[in-house]
């Protein structure tokens, strides 16, 4: 509790004990009128100034109409007729139910920053001299040595210079698989140092380093708004002062009207009612449950490694009915083995590989990486220059002073060189060499353990269509598509058809039936953002996928797609349960009131009890854990 919430409790007791004393007063003692209500002003004021102070404010910026307001009028209202303990109930009753909120709401969000407790306190910067110095993330530059002892937090991404380690990236993922790693490795900030001593060099700012743009995201993502938040908000700025009037109404309707039918006009019952309905319809429990619900769900998930960059993006996920994968990378692991070599005649099949390899230097393609590891050696940099990356294709580069070209048919057929076609399933690299054909290299790609059962769970959270795309040639998508039971593929695809190809089905998609895109984040950025909800994968140390996508998946398991789904439908029907709770108590409630039957006592358990019952409804949509 923050000092405040502890003062307005002690403020709740205070005022509980006066309330008994008084009304014992008043039940033995023949008390006159004037007196018990000096009497009853004391608890009255104990608990209820801040509130009346708030509503004169209101009154005082033209903008009366909140529930302060409604509280004010309606209390004042009592006292006036003569109802003192219920005046001081109504009071106490609103203070005790605005304390549970302000506990609740500080308590989902301490959760939430304890679940991304990641941000690093400082770095152990190693000076000229050899000596340590203990410095503030902020102020490493670039290229700094830093020290990271066991069970310490890495602070900046960077390479390790020394040392080897096991790494706990559960902070990061939601998935506590140990990493191993060794001097060479690159390491991401966030991620727990659990064995040896680590000599890193920094390869970035503390600002633009991992740890830092996760809590970026997490802590922005409640500006985006869902529909629903959006909702409500004007939803209360129209209702509350529809309620004022309605009650208005009430107090001086019926009693004009029994004057003119020559009956009595019963103003203290109606002023007692109208009184009574303005208690009930103080919209706090949906006001505050909502956000809190979506901020929740939010956090939820974040703690299972799924960061969800506003809540629109979580409704609209509950509302996908059609998935669409990018291939490589997503659904495959991305990680080529080179199955066959055929160089033309009078080539090695090392000087074909090492030529491929070379021109590939630059690239961080997972086709490109598998080649590399297949030549396994460094080469000396300066023999490759003018490297180009055409999307969707290959690469073409100056190696030695000669133009190789690297790529799938499409590429050679480019730049109009003959090439033998291959029928063999996987994928087909050639490789050409000064507009001379110098053979392929057949590599295979294999598809993620998960990523079958993936599929599977995704159509059983109701997700009707999924759809492959890939850049790769028809057999081994058809083959991927097969074998995971993907409902449609589209082959042969630049970076540029896919973008079209998600336009043809958002054009088909029904209306208020969303399409998500998931894929790697490598060459598929426009695709991520031209998706109603663009989901990156395994995108731990890829900033473009970060940035491009609505929703980062922090390591690559295909399986925490549907995860996201289920927690995103989760949270949006922890939404409409406190929507249609909350508005039919109060429905019910207004209906009671008006015809006497509910007296001001039951106003204020309802209005009280539905927001308990709604914020501890909104806690549950934090509590998001994978379905076995
Ligand atoms: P996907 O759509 O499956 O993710 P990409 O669009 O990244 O695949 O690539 C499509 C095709 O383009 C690959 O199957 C390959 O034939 C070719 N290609 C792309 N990048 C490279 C590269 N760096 N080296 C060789 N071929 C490449
Ligand atoms: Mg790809």
């Amino acid at each position: 509790m923050t000092k405040k919430q502890k003062k307005t409790l002690l403020r709740v007791i205070l005022a509980l004990a006066l309330l008994l004393a008084v009304s014992l007063i008043d039940r033995l003692l023949p008390v006159p009128g004037w007196l018990a209500l000096a009497l009853y002003l004391v608890p009255y004021l104990t608990i209820g100034y801040d509130v009346l102070v708030k509503a004169g404010k209101g009154i005082r910026n033209r903008q009366p109409f909140d529930e302060c307001f409604l509280m004010a009028v309606a209390t004042i209202g009592a006292m006036a007729l003569g109802e003192y303990r219920e005046g001081v109930a109504v009071m106490l009753f609103y203070q005790i139910g605005e304390l549970f909120q302000g506990v609740a709401v500080g308590r989902s969000r301490r959760s939430i920053s304890d679940l991304m407790d990641i941000r690093p306190d400082s770095a152990n910067l190693e000076l000229e001299d050899g000596t340590f110095e203990e410095t503030d993330p902020d102020d490493v530059p670039v290229g700094s040595v830093i020290v990271v002892q066991p069970g310490e937090r890495i602070p900046i991404d960077g390479d390790i210079l020394e040392g080897s380690a096991t790494l706990d990236t559960a902070a990061l993922t939601g998935e506590s698989l140990p990493r191993e790693v060794q001097a060479g490795d690159s390491v991401l900030s966030g991620c727990i140092d659990m064995t040896g001593v680590l000599r890193i060099r920094t390869t970035k700012e503390f600002g633009a380093s991992t740890v830092s743009k996760i809590l970026d995201l997490v802590e922005n993502s409640s500006m985006k708004k869902a529909r629903m938040e959006n909702f409500i908000t004007r939803f209360a700025r129209y209702y509350t002062p529809a309620v004022c009037y309605g009650a208005l109404a009430l107090a001086i309707l019926p009693p004009v009207a029994g004057l003119l039918t020559g009956g009595a006009a019963n103003w203290g019952t109606w002023v007692y009612r109208a009184l009574t309905f303005l208690v009930i319809s103080c919209p706090c429990a949906l006001v505050i449950s909502i956000p809190l619900s979506f901020f929740g769900g939010i956090g939820g998930a974040s703690s299972q490694g799924i960061l969800v960059k506003g809540s629109n993006y979580l409704e609209a996920l509950a509302e996908t009915d059609c998935v669409v994968f990018d291939k490589t990378g997503t659904l495959t692991q991305g990680v080529f083995q080179v199955t066959e070599v055929h160089p033309a005649d009078g080539l090695s099949r090392e000087t074909l590989l090492e030529r491929a390899a070379l021109a590939e230097s630059y690239s961080n393609h997972p086709i490109s990486r598998s080649l590399k590891a297949a030549v396994g050696q460094e080469f000396t940099p300066g023999r490759v220059t003018d490297a180009e990356e055409v999307g969707g294709r290959g690469v073409t580069a100056q190696v030695d002073g000669r133009a190789v070209a690297v790529g799938n048919p499409r590429l050679m057929e480019s730049l109009h060189i003959a090439y033998t076609p291959a029928d063999a399933p996987g994928t087909v690299i050639h490789v050409a060499e000064e507009g001379r054909y110098l053979g392929y290299i057949l590599i295979s790609d294999v598809v993620k353990p998960n990523a079958k059962a993936a599929i599977a769970g995704l159509k059983a959270a109701g997700v009707t269509q999924t759809v492959m795309l890939t850049g790769d040639n028809q057999a081994t998508a058809q083959a991927v598509a097969g074998e995971l039971g993907i409902d449609q593929y589209y082959a042969q695809l630049l970076p540029g058809d896919k973008v079209e190809r998600v336009e043809a089905l958002l054009a088909r998609q029904g209306k208020g039936k969303k399409l998500a895109f998931v894929g790697d984040g490598i060459n598929d950025a426009p695709v991520l953002s031209r998706a109603d909800v663009g989901i990156a994968m395994g995108a731990l140390g890829s900033d473009a996928a970060i940035e491009a996508a609505d929703i980062v998946l922090m390591d690559d398991d295909p399986a925490k797609i549907s995860l996201a789904m289920q927690i995103a439908r989760k949270t949006l029907s922890i939404v409409y349960e406190n929507i249609v709770f909350a508005l039919a108590v109060k429905a019910l409630c207004l209906v009671l009131g008006a015809m006497g039957v509910a007296n001001m006592w039951w106003a204020v358990f309802a209005d009280v009890g539905v927001m308990v019952l709604a914020v501890l409804n909104a806690m549950r949509a934090l509590r998001q854990r994978p379905s076995p």
